[in-house]
């Protein structure tokens, strides 16, 4: 359960961050994101759409956050719109979200990989002040639960191009290759 420490309510964990940070009582600051209401993550031009905030209850069981390789973080920042003001006030020490992906091409390919789908400014003000950045890892499964929208059927005939960040190929061995964001062993 997410609570405030300052009045010990429930709060939507971006207001949480907040005031962790500020110690400052509700209501929230004027920065628009920081309002709350439900969170979805949309990703490749919103083929894919998670629900941020059930991912969050799901990691809730006591597991510990793995460390985020850099250039990962970079390259999940890269793909996201970042709202500078909002960076300055959020808390670094609070773990992202990393969900799994898959998308089958029309060939019959399946790619798989892994996406940030919450953290994005965290992950920004910790490449800022060059600290690690932390993050819980859904399983297949959680993150099948908590997706909402993929592409069915696949969208294209050909297989995502280098430029894709997030969806990586999965080489003989198992082990993810490619571009996109790796979660370290
Ligand atoms: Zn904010």
């Amino acid at each position: 359960m997410v609570v405030c420490v300052v009045c010990s309510c429930r709060l939507p964990p971006r207001q949480l961050e907040v005031n962790m940070i500020e110690g400052t009582p509700h209501p929230a600051p004027a920065c628009r994101r920081c309002r709350g209401g439900k969170e979805f993550f949309r990703y490749w031009n919103n083929c894919y759409e998670f629900d941020v905030d059930r991912a969050r209850q799901l990691v809730q069981d006591g597991r510990d956050p793995v460390e985020v390789e850099e250039d990962s973080v970079q390259a999940s920042v890269d793909e996201c719109r970042i709202d500078e003001e909002h960076v300055s006030h959020v808390d670094p020490s609070f773990p992202g979200l990393i969900a799994h992906i898959r998308y089958q091409a029309a060939d019959g390919v399946v790619y798989k990989g892994h996406v940030l789908i919450d953290g994005h400014h965290r992950a920004a003000r910790c490449l800022k002040e060059r600290r690690p950045f932390a993050a819980y890892l859904l399983t297949e499964e959680e993150s099948l639960a908590i997706l909402l929208r993929s592409p069915d059927p696949p969208r294209q005939e050909t297989s995502p191009g280098p430029g894709t960040v997030g969806l990586v190929s999965s080489a003989s061995d198992g082990s993810l290759v490619g571009r996109g964001f790796l979660v370290p062993h």
